[in-house]
């Protein structure tokens, strides 16, 4: 078999997306890879392919253990012999595991990385032929990472002591340089064949809504899109309680994540979003890494997050079966101080020196800032995320909610330049809030104190609202003729460009034009005559047949291979095996069940 063949027959694809056959043609050469590629992009098959053309046993390093069972799960499915080796195993299980391992039973095993150096496990991968090690989620080696694990660095050691060094593959959706750098280094990489595939993830759309009603836009957006599955991040836990516990009231099918509750719960609730029993979850960034549904078609952020790598990690759950999903963003300016207060929080990492603390810190506030200005900015969503991460785009993508607001120019040069005298004559003192409650000639004791009310500028303003003025603030800062230190109180100051706003007038600012309802924009259905009510039909089915396994629907088939059944209708089973997503082992499994549900759908037309 070829690789191509592997394709088809275990996963049941036609063709290799972006990356994927670059990695593996290397590892197949005996050559170390490094694949850098968004959520969502198919990292896994760039070793499973390879792993079941090699010779010996692929060894996979994977951080969790919900991740290892997901991907064991789809494995099996795809008729693939495949186990995980970690601490859900009893002392017997595991043994039994690594008995049939020493068999040749399975072609890859995933492993927790605390494993790897202990005796029994270490004895075991001295006596086969250990073709691979995959270290999956590479990231957590990195100590700058979000995600770091000090079990990662055991990885280059292990791999030391094996009597014959197999190829290395690393993956991540971490795209930084910090990170890359140090994934190179400890993992100990041998001229590795680099893939960084574009970041852009076409089948998101973004958007940011600044609405003061966060809960009414929720609901909103579920009673516009019943029956579908999503994620609503929250920063804190309490958030989570309270949005969960008001959908409840409502109806709707929620269930919670947080790190307060046991495991048990924790476990119970993240399973009935897998199997779409509770088909909307609320949690914290606790819920998600590992977390492979790939019918997830909203992630709604009910706080804005501390920065936009973590933004755009859980914004990319959403849309993994490549079809249409949708990410809101519901920013409120509290959520700024929310986050500062979470950052000047962050206990104590052991690793850490009092230095390197500080450190951290301010990269994460500067990370913050540039978050917020995410949520301010008026230019393309998509286009911004992806010139942080290094790429650059037309500026213009037709699928955001920028892209998508009709924008008006305003003339602003009379706040802009009330701003800028604000915050010199304050002696570059204060913060965002001081400035525009000055300017404004709010009566607050704060002012008071402070004497801001002997500022010349004090109530300069006061006919502007208090959004538009904040607004030129973030503006002036995005344009750099203003900057916010990243202190624990930030404070406004000046940079050299600051006086340009004196010459360089009118400032022009672009604003969405006043309130006006925003079409929401078509989903567009790739597939354009699908049967909705075989779709319905065929989900059905897909529950019974996932039920009576005890695994996730979206295991049996994605969405996606729904929609596409629902669409062309398969007669027979060479039909069937065409659809995507359909391999062997699945089409001999479950076709003709399908292929009923689809034939009897016909008749009774
Ligand atoms: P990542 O680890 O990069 O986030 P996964 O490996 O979990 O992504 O893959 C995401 C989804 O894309 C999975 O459902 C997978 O089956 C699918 N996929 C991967 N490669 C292909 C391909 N060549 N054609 C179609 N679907 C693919
Ligand atoms: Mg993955």
């Amino acid at each position: 078999m070829d690789k191509n063949q592997v394709l088809k027959k275990y996963f049941g694809y036609d063709s290799f997306r972006e990356g994927q056959e670059t990695l593996i043609d290397a590892l197949l050469n005996g050559q170390d890879v490094f694949g850098i590629m968004p959520t969502g992009a198919g990292k896994s098959l760039c070793y499973q392919v390879p792993a079941l053309l090699m010779e010996g046993i692929t060894l996979v390093v994977s951080p969790l253990i919900s991740l290892m069972k997901d991907q064991v799960g789809t494995l099996n499915q795809a008729g693939i012999h495949a186990a995980f080796l970690n601490s859900s195993l009893t002392a017997g299980q595991y043994h039994k595991a690594l008995e049939l391992a020493k068999t040749g039973r399975y072609k890859i095993i995933y492993v927790a990385p605390e494993r790897l150096l202990l005796d029994e496990f270490l004895s075991f991968a001295l006596q086969v032929k250990i073709s691979m090690v995959t270290v999956d989620e590479a990231h957590c080696v990195s100590q700058w990472g979000q995600d770091f694990r000090p079990s990662y660095l055991k990885i280059s050691e292990f791999i030391r002591l094996l009597p014959v060094r197999p190829v290395v593959s690393a993956f991540t959706a971490t795209a930084t340089s910090e990170v890359r750098e140090d994934i190179l280094a400890a993992l100990d990489l041998q001229q590795p064949e680099m893939v960084t595939t574009g970041f852009d993830r076409k089948n998101l759309f973004y958007t940011v809504s600044t609405k003061k009603d966060k809960f009414a836009e929720v609901i909103n957006y579920l009673a516009q899109h019943p029956a579908e599955s999503g994620i609503i991040y929250c920063l804190t836990r309490k958030t989570v309680e309270e949005v969960c516990g008001k959908l409840l009231l409502r109806g709707i099918p929620a269930t919670r994540y947080h790190a307060g509750l046991s495991d048990k719960e924790r476990q119970q609730n993240q399973d009935d979003f897998l199997y779409d029993i509770s088909p909307v979850m609320v949690a914290t960034n606790a819920f998600g890494m590992g977390i492979d549904k790939s019918n997830v078609r909203f992630v709604i952020h009910y706080n804005m997050p501390k920065n936009i790598e973590s933004y755009y990690q859980e914004a990319g759950r959403a849309g993994r079966d490549g079809e249409e999903a949708t990410c809101i963003l519901l920013y409120a300016p509290q959520d700024v101080a929310l986050n500062q207060f979470l950052i000047e929080q962050e206990v104590e990492n052991e690793a850490l020196t009092e230095e390197d603390m500080q450190f951290v810190k301010e990269r994460d506030r500067e990370r913050l800032k540039q978050m917020t200005f995410y949520c301010t900015t008026n230019e393309c969503l998509r286009d911004f995320v992806l010139r942080y991460f290094g790429e650059y785009t037309s500026n213009y993508c037709g699928k955001c909610s920028n892209c998508l607001t009709e924008f008006v120019d305003i003339d602003v040069t009379k706040i802009a330049q009330a701003v800028i005298e604000c915050v010199k004559r304050c002696g570059q003192r204060f913060g965002m809030t001081v400035i525009t409650e000055t300017l404004r000639g709010s009566q607050s004791v704060k002012l008071k104190q402070n004497r801001m009310v002997e500022n010349p500028c004090f109530g300069k303003l006061a006919d502007v609202p208090v959004f538009r003025i904040r607004q030129v603030i973030q503006f002036l800062c995005q344009k750099q003729y203003l900057f916010v230190t990243d202190d624990k109180y930030p404070v406004v100051k000046l940079t050299e460009t600051s006086k340009d706003v004196f010459l360089q007038t009118p400032v022009i600012m672009k604003a969405a034009k006043e309130r006006e309802h925003k079409k929401k924009p078509k989903e567009t259905v790739a597939l354009g005559d699908m049967d909705y009510s075989l779709f319905e039909k065929l989900r059905k089915l897909r529950m019974e047949l996932a039920k009576a396994e005890h695994i996730p629907p979206y295991i049996v088939f994605s969405d996606k291979s729904l929609k596409e059944m629902a669409a062309k209708k398969p007669k027979t089973k060479e039909a069937f095996l065409e659809i995507n997503g359909v391999g062997e082992n699945k089409c001999q499994k479950y076709g003709k069940r399908f292929l009923e549900t689809i034939a009897e759908k016909e008749k009774s037309l």
